[in-house]
């Protein structure tokens, strides 16, 4: 494979087929060594992905499937750019000062980011030791593959929580929620920085059972510094349609402030600090 540098640009770009050319063998090797990411998006100067301003990049592939997803085109590695390990540094690493100046660091989400931990496990620690502030944004589904030696070299995870609700998690994502929920309790152990990320989606997650269940379990952990409660949007609809998948989402509302004001109440009284 040719070095690439990250391709600039918005997770809301619809970006497919970057690594169609790409040998499979030279796939799996990637995934095996993690001296290959494949990242479908590179964006800097984000004040929404973490603390302070940050560099942010998107990997390639998801083991979810979630209904309401705006970035379906992240789902497959094939759509992600595969950039060297060594470039990937080299290029955040230029950021360092201005990062630290506004407080701020880098955040690889995804897509699922921990489909691709061997990469994560060489990127995190390479740029943790030169002093840039490293966050983390994941399902939590694989998060038993990281290791503590590379959850010391990630200094935020930003948890995404769909819901608690196991028949309801499945529904909505395809997947069980115990692993993410076991993934939660080891770094609540650890006493680990965590921001909770839930998404109330209309239809699934904007009941108040479900807001109170989310919010006594977090609460639980002892460990979450914030919650991120995120209304459901429509801006990743024209993805479905461009790729041809049936998009369940496609006439929901987003919610309304009233409802978000609801369910932002029920995390304050739970003692949490929600926003
Ligand atoms: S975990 Fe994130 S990227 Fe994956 S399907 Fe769900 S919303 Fe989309």
């Amino acid at each position: 494979m040719e070095p690439a540098a990250p391709p600039i640009g918005s997770p809301f770009d619809l970006r497919v087929g970057k690594s169609d050319g790409v040998d499979e063998s030279d796939v799996r090797s990637a995934l095996e060594t993690g001296d290959w990411g494949f990242i479908h998006s590179f964006t800097t100067g984000s004040a929404v992905d973490g603390p302070g301003v940050r560099v942010v990049a998107w990997l390639s592939a998801c083991q979810f499937r979630c209904v309401f997803c705006h970035n379906p085109d992240t789902w497959k590695m094939s759509n992600g750019t595969p950039v060297r390990l060594e470039r990937a540094i080299e290029v955040v690493k230029q950021y360092r000062t201005s990062l630290r100046t506004m407080k701020g660091g880098l955040t690889i989400s995804g897509g699922e980011p921990l489909m691709q931990y061997r990469f994560l496990s060489k990127l995190f620690p390479a740029i943790h030791q030169v002093g840039i502030h490293t966050t983390l944004e994941t399902n939590g589904y694989f998060g038993e593959r990281l290791s503590d030696a590379d959850l010391a070299s990630i200094d935020l995870v930003m948890l995404g929580l769909k819901a608690i609700d196991p028949d309801l998690h499945k529904r909505l994502t395809g997947m069980e929620n115990k692993p993410a929920h076991d993934f939660a309790r080891r770094l609540a152990a650890r006493k680990h920085p965590v921001w909770i990320r839930y998404v109330v989606v209309p239809g699934w997650t904007d009941t108040m059972e479900e807001a109170d269940r989310m919010a006594e379990f977090a609460a639980s952990l002892g460990n979450v510094e914030r919650v991120d409660v995120l209304p459901f949007h429509q801006m990743g609809r024209f993805k479905w349609e461009k790729l041809g998948m049936e998009y369940k989402m496609r006439d929901a509302q987003p919610p309304s402030r009233e409802t978000i004001s609801q369910v932002l109440s029920r995390f304050h009284a739970a003692g949490l600090n929600a926003v």
